[in-house]
């Protein structure tokens, strides 16, 4: 049995969603905050008449390439992962806030799927949500993210997953910021950040021919 306290959500943060969904179930609206933009997938991965492919977005090809589902078996997933890495991304668990590795990141490049290295996320929309998780307004296509409904909690909230492994992310809420209002609230967990150009700090330095 999960706890409140095993989601990316603080306790201010968690009441405040706690009431916005009471107010969904009083007024039986079925729609799902922030987790229908248009060409995100749906469905799940190794169901019945599922592709074995997936179209998704390669920041390093500059377009969109067709890949190969990644199903792996939980004691392959085991030796590929750390403890924490497997217990979030194949079990739906959460990192606490403020401890994982990227929730202060602000270096540029590219935050890929630990499981997979499927790209997720670019630095360039990644923001400063206060939450303790790295956040971003958009994922790097819609295509390489897909979400599910997840009515955990007796709260509606809509999770994220990985469109070619499966792998859990996080969850998106509708209180993000401009152009999209979405929050993609990650656990730095389930990601593997691969950074372009000069290391932060060393701008200003002088180039190097
Ligand atoms: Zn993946």
């Amino acid at each position: 049995m999960k706890t409140i306290w095993d989601y990316p959500m603080g306790r201010g943060e968690f009441l405040r969603y706690g009431l916005a969904a009471a107010g969904w179930l009083l007024v039986g609206s079925a729609a799902v905050p922030g987790g229908s933009a248009a060409g995100q997938q749906t469905g799940k991965p190794g169901g019945p008449g599922e592709s074995r492919t997936v179209k998704v977005y390669s920041v390093e090809k500059g377009g969109y390439i067709v890949a190969d589902r990644v199903v792996k078996s939980d004691a392959e997933w085991r030796k590929i992962l750390t403890p924490e890495q497997y217990q979030v991304t194949r079990k739906k668990g959460t990192e606490r806030a403020f401890t994982g590795k990227y929730w202060n990141e602000h270096g540029t490049g590219v935050y890929r799927c630990v499981c997979c290295g499927n790209d997720l996320f670019s630095s360039g929309t990644q923001f400063d949500s206060g939450t303790g998780w790295p956040s971003f307004y958009a994922p790097v296509a819609p295509e390489n993210v897909r979400t599910e409904e997840d009515n955990s909690f007796f709260s509606r909230r809509t999770e994220v997953l990985c469109s070619r492994c499966d792998s859990h992310l996080g969850h998106v809420f509708p209180d993000g910021p401009k152009p999209t209002g979405l929050r993609y609230c990650m656990n730095s967990a389930s990601l593997d950040f691969v950074p372009v150009g000069p290391p932060p700090g060393d701008e200003g330095k002088g180039k190097k021919s």
